[in-house]
């Protein structure tokens, strides 16, 4: 088990592609930290300079206090494991565990009990003697997440491990890992690009874009205080409503003013204590989540449903009013069908108020 520490981490690749920009982060001791972003936007280069399979361009890693910058990837102790889980095929299930164990001269008798206690954890004990292509995915990954544990390094680094099993086995999987760290302790770093995964996993998660880290914290804070329109659109689902407007403020209050609504136009939202300062005129965005905006007979927005998505538990309505096409969660259907009239309410405690861009 052991600490973590990013300082004002670089990566620029020999083309000159500046992959990861100037990246802090205070990783504790036995914490679960995920790295979440579109793709692209830095977090696999990010997990490599850790793992020391990337150059570190400028800035320092640590590990336990330690300077890592310059060592080398086997003397880190820290084990990744990949989406690729490249398993010996000629090997069984018990010596490809084991493998690692056995390079480092590890005695045969502990490398069974290390590999044995790691099946058990695993639920893995009957497939000891297989081999890897007599078994499923989820069971390779499985046996990839035991090779892991067995080194019982200072921390796990997770590259979108799940991204190759089928959307059930990814939710098994993932309370799989996540039970399994808490288990151990050890600190652990994961790489996803899908937020709901992020946010199920992390003790903290960290939003990337284009190689900068846009906010960090733990999932709920970060999903209910979002720092950026960016933020609070990309967690969640379904995605939060992002509207256009301008900041007044009026009688020494705020609003913002949200025109080309149809009728009523323009909305007036009264803003509230949290959001940031901004000053008469200036162009803002609101946000605000659609399981939080009300479809009900006397709300000040009348739009038009343009598209239904029946969820089981509830429906997906997407509604045109005027220039805007706001997305509303509701429960039930309502006996909404295309092209029903709806009045709608943004209650102005719901919204988020971000600056643009
Ligand atoms: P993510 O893991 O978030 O998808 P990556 O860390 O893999 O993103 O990549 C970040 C950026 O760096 C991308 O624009 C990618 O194309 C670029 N990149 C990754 N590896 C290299 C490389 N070896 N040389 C040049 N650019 C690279």
């Amino acid at each position: 088990m052991s600490s973590i520490s990013l300082r004002s981490i670089s990566k620029t690749y020999p083309d000159g592609k500046c992959a990861v920009r100037d990246v802090s982060l205070e990783i504790e001791d036995g914490s679960f930290v995920v790295l979440v972003g579109p793709s692209g936007c830095g977090k696999s280069t990010t997990l490599r300079m850790i793992a020391g399979l990337e150059t570190i361009s400028s800035g320092v890693l640590e590990i336990d206090g330690e300077r890592m910058n310059e060592v080398r990837p086997k003397d880190r102790d820290i084990a990744m494991v990949f989406q690729n889980y490249a398993l010996y095929p000629h090997l069984s299930v018990e010596d490809n565990m084991g493998f690692a164990l056995r390079m480092r001269g590890v005695p045969k008798k502990e490398r069974a009990a290390r590999v044995r206690r790691a099946a058990d954890l695993l639920g893995i004990d009957d497939i000891l003697r297989k081999k890897p292509g007599q078994l499923s995915g989820g069971q390779r990954q499985r046996v990839a997440l035991g090779r892991a544990i067995v080194r019982e390094p200072k921390a796990f680094l997770f590259d979108e491990p799940l991204s190759n099993l089928d959307p059930d086995r990814r939710v098994s999987t993932r309370a799989e890992i996540r039970r399994i760290q808490r288990e151990l302790g050890t600190t652990t770093i994961y790489v996803t690009h899908d937020h709901e995964e992020a946010m199920a996993l992390g003790d903290v998660i960290v939003v990337m874009k284009d190689g900068d880290v846009l906010q960090s914290g733990p999932p709920g804070e970060v999903y209910d205080a979002p720092a950026s329109a960016f933020v609070g659109a990309f967690l969640g689902s379904p995605t939060m409503n992002i509207l256009c407007g301008v900041y007044r403020t009026s009688a020494g209050s705020g609003l913002v003013e949200i025109t080309g609504v149809g009728e009523g136009d323009p909305l007036q939202i009264p803003t509230r204590e949290g959001h940031p300062a901004m000053t008469d005129g200036d162009p803002c965005l609101l946000g605000v989540r659609p399981q939080l905006i009300r479809i009900d007979g006397d709300g000040p927005i009348v739009g038009e449903v343009v598209d239904l998505e029946t969820l089981g538990f509830g429906t997906d309505v997407s509604i045109r009013a005027g220039e805007h096409e706001i997305r509303v969660r509701i429960e039930g259907g309502h006996g909404l069908g295309i092209g029903s009239k709806v009045r709608i309410t943004i209650d102005p405690g719901s919204c988020h108020l971000f600056p643009p861009g």
